[in-house]
């Protein structure tokens, strides 16, 4: 599954989002850190970076005029003269990087009017402010302000703190602390109940009555209002939806969908050729769309097929089309019989809102089956969605089809990008075009073909879902990966002498494989695989462009010690990444965070500034 409201079939080069964040820019003028040290992990990295390169006095205080030559020296000012615990209240309400790095930009912004960032009142002047900054109280009341894209754009230009916050802290990823269902979901509807008073300014509860928050009302200063239930976030996640299922409903998806035969052949063959799976099971089927793996599981022998399907047009497509074939569970008039026919049921409604018309008892299915993957595995979020139909309907140990999904990653080359196309354009320079477009696509992902030959780092696994186990909030993670140079093919060398030895990582190519495993599919296992190395599919691959090409060496070379890693004098030897993927705020669309950090033969780390991406 992977649909595009815009459904330009004509040209696989999808730009999924119009940049919004404008932080690359921002990012463009940062200094990159280098230093002489071994690598351990991520979160071994310690000061040396600020002091490197950086000036000494790169941090500017939120509050103040200071300026630190490290974020630990900075945050530890700001608590002891202001007040504000940046590293508790972040560990706090849990930040993961977005978290953290809206906190900033927040509290700057807040800082700028002049406005406690805690309780919201306004003062005179900055000295006033200063004067008023007060101990921490009810830090959960800024999270929704988090919440808001937009403190995902820098507030004050070349903020270095924005892309070194992390580096001082051992075990950032520790700041994905474990989440209490209840309290998350509280805080869901506490998020869907919240919006910013400029957009809603005239937004009621349900009882008609204004609401100020707690913390606000205190100060009286209105900075965040209850919208209601009805309010704009419910309104736009319905507007999300409405559009998301609408894009269901037209034919061209389905068809796109069916005739990819990479992915349709690999459920076809899991469903009919386990037949201790499939005979006289129960099956759920999440999505069902035209209902074509409903119509296999009939096929395999099930004794009973529920297929869900929240367009409200396929729902009635895939009950004619079970109808036309035999296949549908309801009775037919038949020489004055009314005779019954097959197994399946179409039920139409969002999976998650069908608890209560569904005639299906809890944890009573054997089987559950859906083709939810979108572009880079994530994008559309429908694995919410059989999650939560796997442990309302499913029975302990009963099957989920697929049942593991991997990301990977692999670096690409100069013809992974589109600067040779338009280098000559029936015998015209047309360079130009490529460089803009190399360019943005430092900021937007690309959904696209990637040659195999274009590849020329090792390949590595980013992270692997076990779908019958893991929890919901696992769906956004962070994760990293090492890649290794390993070329040959048509990428070009950049250098005459060391020709086959050198060439230029242009970015990173993101693909996905589901595994229909043994554990489930005794007789055929199975692998859906998204693979540049494996025949195309509609899910193509998504490519991360870097800010600038990456110089590597597939082997040892000794390069020159003063030159900067990553360059064709001192091409990097290995190449570190890490990558998070977290569902944006705006429902169904993710945004992807890329960390990359190159390894000299010496030794010698270079890092880059980290770059935002967002698909939607
Ligand atoms: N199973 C079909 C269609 C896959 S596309 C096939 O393999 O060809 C995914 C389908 O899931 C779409 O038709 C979409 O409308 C539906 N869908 C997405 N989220 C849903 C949800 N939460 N509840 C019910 N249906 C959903």
């Amino acid at each position: 599954m992977a649909s595009n409201d815009s459904q330009d079939q004509e040209s696989r080069r999808i730009e999924l989002m119009d940049h919004e964040f404008g932080v690359e820019k921002e990012l463009e003028e940062e200094s990159e850190d280098e230093e002489v040290e071994g690598w351990d992990d991520w979160e071994a990295e310690n000061d040396d970076v600020d002091e490197g390169e950086s000036s000494d006095t790169d941090f500017l205080c939120f509050f103040c005029h200071s300026r630190y030559g490290s974020c630990d020296a900075l945050f530890d000012h700001c608590s002891s003269s202001h007040h504000f615990d940046f590293r508790g209240i972040r560990t706090g309400l849990g930040l993961d990087f977005y978290g953290a790095f809206k906190l900033i930009n927040y509290v700057r912004s807040q800082v700028a009017e002049h406005r406690c960032w805690n309780c919201g009142v306004a003062c005179q002047s900055n000295q006033d402010l200063q004067n008023h900054l007060h101990e921490t109280v009810n830090i959960e009341a800024i999270n929704p302000l988090l919440d808001d894209e937009r403190y995902l754009k820098p507030f004050m230009k070349d903020d270095s703190l924005l892309y070194n916050f992390g580096e001082d802290e051992e075990g950032e990823d520790d700041y994905a602390v474990p989440i209490d269902k209840e309290e998350l979901i509280r805080d869901l509807k506490n998020y869907e109940d919240i919006s910013i008073d400029d957009d809603h300014a005239d937004t009621c509860d349900k009882s008609g009555v204004k609401v100020v928050s707690a913390s606000n009302e205190k100060n009286g200063v209105s900075s965040i209002e209850h919208a209601g239930s009805t309010g704009g976030k419910l309104k736009e996640i319905k507007n999300v939806n409405d559009n998301y299922f609408g894009a269901y409903s037209s034919f061209g998806i389905h068809r796109e969908m069916i005739s990819d035969k990479v992915r349709t052949d690999a459920y076809r063959q899991v469903i009919l050729k386990n037949p201790s799976l499939l005979k006289n099971a129960v099956v759920m089927d999440v999505g069902c769309g035209t209902g074509i793996l409903s119509l296999f599981a009939a096929r395999a022998g099930a004794s009973r097929v529920i297929a869900i399907e929240a367009s409200e047009k396929m729902a009635a497509v895939a009950t004619q089309i079970a109808m036309d074939n035999g296949l549908w569970q309801g009775k037919i008039p038949n020489g004055g019989f009314n005779q019954p026919t097959g197994v399946i049921e179409v039920v139409q409604g969002m999976v998650e809102e069908l608890d209560k018309s569904l005639q299906v008892q809890p944890q009573s299915v054997d089987v559950l089956v859906s083709e939810w993957m979108g572009y880079c595995l994530l994008y559309e979020s429908m694995l919410s969605s059989v999650l939560f139909a796997r442990d309302r309907w499913l029975k302990p140990g009963g099957a989920i089809l697929p049942d593991t999904a991997t990301i990977f990653v692999a670096g690409f080359g100069r013809g992974g990008t589109s600067l040779p196309f338009w280098e000559n354009v029936y015998g015209f320079n047309m360079s130009c075009i490529g460089k803009e477009l190399v360019g943005d696509a430092a900021q937007t992902p690309i959904v696209d073909i990637v040659d195999n030959l274009d590849i020329v780092t090792s390949s590595a696994v980013l992270q692997t879902f076990d779908l019958a186990t893991m929890k919901p909030d696992e769906v956004d993670f962070t994760a990293s990966a090492v890649l290794e140079p390993c070329f040959g093919g048509s990428s070009g060398s950049i250098t005459d002498d060391l020709e086959s030895l050198t060439t230029l990582c242009y970015g990173v190519v993101l693909w996905f494989e589901t595994g229909f495993t043994s554990r489930f599919c005794k007789e055929m296992p199975g692998v859906l695989s998204t693979s540049p190395y494996t025949p195309k599919t509609h899910w193509s691959q998504t490519i991360l462009t870097f800010r600038e090409p990456i110089a590597i060496a597939s082997e040892k070379l000794i390069g020159d010690r003063l030159a900067a890693v990553g360059t064709d004098a001192c091409p990097a030897t290995k190449i570190h990444l890490r990558i998070s993927i977290a569902r944006a705020a705006e429902h169904r669309s993710i945004d992807i965070s890329l960390e990359i950090a190159g390894f000299g033969p010496d030794g010698r780390r270079r890092k880059w500034p980290a770059q935002l991406f967002s698909l939607r």
